[in-house]
């Protein structure tokens, strides 16, 4: 039966799956003994479920192709094996038959007890092999509960996986996508969360916080997931089939009509050139910044270079992939953030500790980097040595004090220095600057800002640190607020004070790419944006429709509010002094 669950949109797009739940175990079991009566339709309902779980190996088995299909073959074959195994059946009937155990409650206790044998091996591959037991009888189980229709199990057996989990790191994002996995619902996390964030760089729509999602979907259930609006249609009607269908085609007419903007520039009705940065993870990211006109790139994170391993990328690893990336945009400015490991960014390389009682505000960021100098110098030595390439500037993430500052400009020095001296051929001048996203940077700023060629504004962090509030604490959502007037007031204050030092600001959360708030950053005297480059066009559109001036001058109502509905309230009027895009609306007047 139809039914929906809700959590947040954490990375756009639709995606209809099987759900392939992280937990398997976590079946009903039936713990009722079978009445005599029963026992004839409670072995027929257990063969039934071999059988399907059977056909369906057989029928994943056949759809197999591409670079894996070998080694995927071999694991789906050992299944198979097992599910035909004849002692394996045997026992399973024998607990129903004698017993009188009900199907499901035989296969936990048949896989309880095989599951021992394998614990108790010595051999820790053999130990590990407990895993495809749990697998196998995890779809037997599956297929017991199953209720979906002979239509949904047809659309079912065309269509990929939707990961269900609690949670997901993002070490282990890009693995799943690139094994097809379309889409993913958590129980928990945010929007805000580094592996939302890549999720939405790897194009997998994801549902976070959808709480109930783990004990109501059963695994191998067909679902419709839709990131935008955070809801998730459990067995989905024709009807709701439609609906994905009629936005897989949105998508397309959105694509054309945006596309149209690739070539445009980004300016206000009044005139003034913004510049549109792209935020990147992924090298997918480095193509599409080109292909929608980025000014350049914002933000590169050079974690997720570090994640997915066991041994540090060295120096002329990273080497390549700054030049990679610099030569891939061509020319235009590229800004290469030092590592941010630390929080949810753990590693699996053993830097970021793991036994501190508050991450977020722990070893992190520059912190963990300024911990090992040698890690920094070969990041440092490695970017300045791509900066031969093209523009590049080196963004340092979490500073809190000028000190951490002085201490990066000084290793950097030395390593054009030392670079220099062996005969490297770098930039004349690489820029320095700092993410403010630590209120203690935000309320300091004056005195450090002489000391930093540029800064980019972090309100991702920002908010988090200046509210309290931890960004992927998925309880405090609604505390988790751009709106607050706390940060208004931060906000106006770091864009000021960059411009009355001749300083380039950037904003690089996520607020820079949401067309919801990008009046209220005109307004605050932004110019730079750096965002995911799927969103670029959108921001475009909505920037070409403001009348700057007229945004400028209700800054001082925008300070003025008290709460976020006063906000809200300056926001509607922003709304006033835009003016339908122009390409459509040639000639158009503005309003009185
Ligand atoms: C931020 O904090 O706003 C930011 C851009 O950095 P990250 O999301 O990687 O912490
Ligand atoms: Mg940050």
């Amino acid at each position: 039966m139809r039914f929906t669950l809700t959590g947040n949109g954490a990375a756009r797009g639709m995606a209809l799956g099987r759900a392939r739940l992280e937990q398997p175990s976590r079946y009903l079991i039936d713990e009722r003994p079978l009445g005599a009566l029963e026992i004839d339709a409670e072995l027929a309902r257990l063969y039934r479920a071999l059988k399907l779980a059977r056909d369906e190996l057989a029928a994943l088995r056949e759809k197999l192709q591409g670079a894996f299909a070998h080694e995927v073959g071999e694991f789906i074959d050992t299944h198979s094996l097992i599910l035909a195994d004849r002692e394996l059946i045997a026992g399973l009937a024998d607990l129903v038959r004698v017993g009188r155990y009900r199907a499901s409650a035989a296969l936990k206790m048949q896989r309880d007890r095989l599951v021992a044998v394998f614990e108790a091996m010595d051999d820790p591959y053999l130990r590990s092999r407990k895993e495809d037991i749990d697998h196998v009888i995890g779809r037997v189980q599956a297929a017991l509960s199953r209720e979906s229709s002979a239509e949904e199990r047809k659309i079912a057996a065309r269509v990929g996986e939707i990961l269900v989990s609690d949670t997901v790191a993002p070490s282990e994002l890009v693995p799943l996508a690139e094994h097809g996995v379309l889409g993913v619902v958590l129980t928990s996390g945010s929007p805000l969360s580094h592996s939302a964030i890549l999720a939405r760089s790897l194009r997998l729509p994801m549902v976070v916080a959808a709480h109930e999602a783990l004990a109501h979907i059963q695994d191998d259930d067909l679902i419709l997931i839709d990131g935008e609006h955070g809801e998730i249609v459990v067995h989905p009607t024709a009807q709701d089939i439609a609906r994905y269908r009629s936005w897989q085609r949105d998508v397309i007419q959105r694509g054309k009509r945006l596309a149209l903007l690739r070539d445009v520039d980004t300016r206000t009705r009044d005139g003034t050139t913004i510049n549109l940065y792209a935020n990147a993870e992924l090298p997918a990211d480095v193509a599409q910044a080109r292909a929608c006109g980025a000014a350049g790139i914002g933000l590169y994170r050079t974690e997720f270079l570090f994640l997915q391993r066991k041994e540090l990328p060295g120096e002329d690893e990273q080497f390549l992939a700054y030049r990679d990336l610099v030569l891939g945009m061509g020319g235009l400015p590229v800004t290469i953030r030092t590592l941010d490991l630390g929080a949810d960014k753990a590693d699996s390389t053993g830097l970021v500790l793991d036994d501190e009682d508050n991450p977020a505000l722990g070893v992190r960021g520059v912190r963990l980097s300024l911990r090992h100098p040698q890690l920094l110098a070969i990041q440092l030595r490695a970017i300045l040595r791509a900066s031969a390439y093209g523009p590049v500037r080196v963004l340092v993430p979490m500073v809190s004090t000028s000190d951490e500052m002085a201490k990066v400009r000084s290793m950097m020095r030395e390593c054009a220095r030392d670079l220099r001296t062996a005969g490297h051929e770098i930039a004349e001048n690489v820029e320095l600057g700092a993410m403010i996203e630590v209120p203690a940077a935000a309320i300091a700023l004056r005195g450090m800002i002489r000391k930093l060629d540029f800064i980019a504004i972090g309100t991702n962090d920002l908010v988090q640190y200046t509210l309290a509030v931890d960004r992927n604490n998925d309880h405090l959502a609604n505390l988790y607020d751009p709106l607050h007037p706390a940060i208004m007031k931060l906000l106006s204050q770091i864009i000021a004070t960059a411009a009355r030092a001749g300083r380039r600001v950037t904003l690089c959360g996520e607020m820079a790419g949401d067309v919801r708030y990008t009046g209220l950053l005109l307004a605050l005297g932004l110019t730079d944006f750096s965002m995911h480059p799927g969103l670029l066009l959108e921001v475009r559109e909505a920037v070409n429709t403001f009348d700057r001036s007229r945004l400028l001058a209700e800054a001082r109502e925008l300070l003025r509010a008290r709460s976020r509905e006063g906000i809200q309230f300056v926001m509607e009027q922003l709304k006033a002094h835009a003016l339908p895009p122009p390409i459509a609306h040639e000639g158009a007047g503005h309003p009185a």
